[in-house]
């Protein structure tokens, strides 16, 4: 078995990435995420991973948390690194990519989290996000530890056969460590309802029965709860809404600017318009459409299905600016991580920024935007509506119980608005910003259920 647990040394400080064909070249990391003091280097290092240990060890002092859990946090319990070959449509090319699967925490129940297709996905970025997904479950109290997947490659130059070759070969390679009660998989980056679904049959079939609790995120057909596919974007807005009035202002009145068009950035863009704000900006891959009275969402989202990108849509001009510095009152990015850095964040001119996306602003820009007066409603709490969806449908699944669309939204929004109260009154008791006082709810809650099962053996 190409199985590696624990993984070798080969793999030790290096990082794949893949060129045009996705064939695996080595190469050094690329330096997208700000320069931070050097973290001690181990096999999980990466950028991502030295800005989710030094927010950690800044919350750890805060809270002077035991020091033993403290070093324990900082590395997953389990990793699964894999290569595989898979068949591209012409019949002859075969080609060998890398796929992780990292388990964070063990203590609190199975893990959960996504799974990304990306060209640079490697070890050190999918432990940083299996990290903050242990926050973030602890922040709106689900039964989970963390993980993340992930496999480097670039999923959109490829056919759907190829994608589906992918997909489930990568699932056979991660059978000995997912499972209903193990490790749910869910959507992330670069993928979707379909790769869930071809998730959900590969591991049927090895088991022989029908699994829908393998992953959550799937179509509806195959028990995919209904509001799923819209609850990390419109989860994000209403705790963007609740945090405005905290300090007088209203969702309604404000000027909003989405980088990205994917799951959480559309219906972002929607939930905004519903309540009667004005999305003046949003881009995807192909390009950026603008609109300084408000673009028509659900225009876009017709314009959206007939075209690549919402670049050309007739309810606003082409624009081929930054998105990200344009002038509002609410920026939402919701694409990949590292976008805002030291570099842009002096001009970003938002009031709040809402993290859509996990990881779009390093630590250095975090403290400038705070400088500049920027309310920023975290990651880990302001997309955690996609994990809390997620748990109502594993639910679902595990109990063969069907809850109607209206009481899953309620649901929801529920969780979201309690957390939300609940990290914001810590922000006002500790006098610091959200993120801080969202990991201080998260880290205290994971090291509580470590401390209170104790140590085996
Ligand atoms: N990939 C999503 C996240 O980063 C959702 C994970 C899940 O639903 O398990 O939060």
């Amino acid at each position: 078995s190409n199985l590696i647990i624990s993984l070798s040394f080969i793999f030790n400080n290096l990082e794949m990435q893949c060129d045009k064909k996705n064939k695996i070249t080595t190469f050094l990391t690329k330096p997208i995420y700000d320069e931070l003091v050097i973290v001690e280097n181990n096999l999980f290092d990466s950028h991502m991973y030295k800005e989710v240990i030094k927010q950690y060890d800044e919350v750890s002092d805060l809270i002077n948390l035991d020091s033993n859990i403290r070093e324990r946090l900082k590395l997953p319990q389990r990793s699964l690194v894999v290569t595989f070959p898979f068949r591209r449509d012409e019949y002859d090319d075969v080609e060998t990519v890398v796929g992780y699967r990292v388990q964070h925490v063990l203590s609190m129940g199975p893990t959960k989290g996504g799974i990304r297709y990306a060209p640079d996905v490697n070890l050190g970025e999918v432990t940083a996000l299996a990290i903050l997904m242990s926050w973030k479950s602890a922040i709106v109290g689900l039964p989970y530890g963390g993980a993340k997947g992930g496999v480097a490659i670039d999923p959109n130059p490829l056919t759907r056969a190829e994608k589906q070759r992918v997909t489930r070969r990568y699932t056979a390679e991660l059978l000995p460590i997912i499972g209903v009660d193990k490790d749910i998989p869910a959507p992330d980056l670069g993928t979707d309802e379909q790769t869930m679904a071809w998730i959900m049959d590969t591991y049927s079939n090895f088991v022989g029965s029908p699994q829908p609790g393998i992953v959550t995120g799937k179509p509806v057909s195959l028990g995919g709860s209904i509001t799923r596919r819209e609850s990390t974007g419109r989860g994000a807005v209403a705790v963007g809404q609740a945090a405005m009035e905290k300090i007088g202002k209203n969702y309604k009145d404000s000027r909003v600017v989405i980088q990205g068009f994917g799951n959480v950035g559309r219906y972002a863009a929607l939930d905004s318009y519903e309540r009667g704000a004005k999305v003046i900006a949003v881009n995807d891959l192909g390009g950026a459409v603008f609109n300084k009275d408000g673009l028509n969402i659900p225009e876009l989202f017709k314009h959206i299905a007939k075209n690549p990108s919402v670049k050309g849509f007739e309810g606003g001009e082409d624009y081929e600016g930054e998105i990200l510095e344009i002038e509002c009152d609410v920026l939402i990015p919701a694409a990949v991580g590292g976008v805002i850095t030291s570099s842009n964040a002096e001009k970003i001119k938002t009031n709040v920024l809402i993290e859509g996306a996990n990881s779009p602003t390093t630590l250095n820009a975090d403290k400038i935007l705070r400088e500049n007066g920027v309310m920023i409603i975290p990651d880990i709490l302001a997309n955690a509506g996609g994990i809390t969806a997620s748990y109502f449908e594993w639910v679902q699944n595990t109990q063969n119980y069907l809850w109607k669309e209206s009481e899953l939204h309620e649901k929801l929004i529920d969780v979201m608005i309690t957390s939300f109260e609940e990290v914001w009154t810590i922000s006002q008791k500790q006098n610091c910003d959200l993120r801080t006082a969202a990991l201080i709810k998260g880290i205290k809650r994971v090291a509580a259920a470590k401390l209170t099962r104790g140590l085996f053996p």
